[in-house]
């Protein structure tokens, strides 16, 4: 996808701080953080969304969450918590239409 900032990143194109990286997920910081630890875990295909998910990305999936555990422990959260979100859609704010994961943590979460 040519103007996906994600597949930019994944690319080399845009510059991140890069947590994890593997053949098939990359992690990396938030550039613009909403809690003291944010990181985005993302596959290294384009995916736009949670809803485009389909039977193929099963293996790829259960692969990124067992990542974002991994990535927790790296970044120092596992002990204290953390949340994990997905946006989908306008509502939800996605701003990029690259699936990600945020991890956030490091402190304490407002509850809404
Ligand atoms: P969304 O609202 O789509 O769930 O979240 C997109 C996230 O990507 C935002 O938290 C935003 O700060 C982050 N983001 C957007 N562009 C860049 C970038 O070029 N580099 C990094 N590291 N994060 C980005
Ligand atoms: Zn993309």
């Amino acid at each position: 996808m040519e103007d996906c900032v994600f597949c930019k990143i994944i690319k080399g194109e845009i510059p991140s701080k890069k947590v994890y990286e593997d053949d098939e997920i990359l992690a990396f910081y938030d550039i613009n953080p909403i809690a003291k630890v944010h990181v985005l875990v993302i596959p290294k295909i384009h995916i736009e969304s949670l809803l485009e998910l389909k039977d193929e990305h099963k293996y790829l999936l259960f692969n990124i969450f067992e990542k974002i555990n991994e990535v927790a422990e790296m970044v120092g959260v596992d002990k204290t918590g953390f949340r994990v979100i997905s946006n989908v859609g306008k509502d939800a704010g996605q701003a990029v239409k690259h699936l990600h994961f945020h991890i956030l943590g490091g402190e304490t979460l407002p509850t809404r």
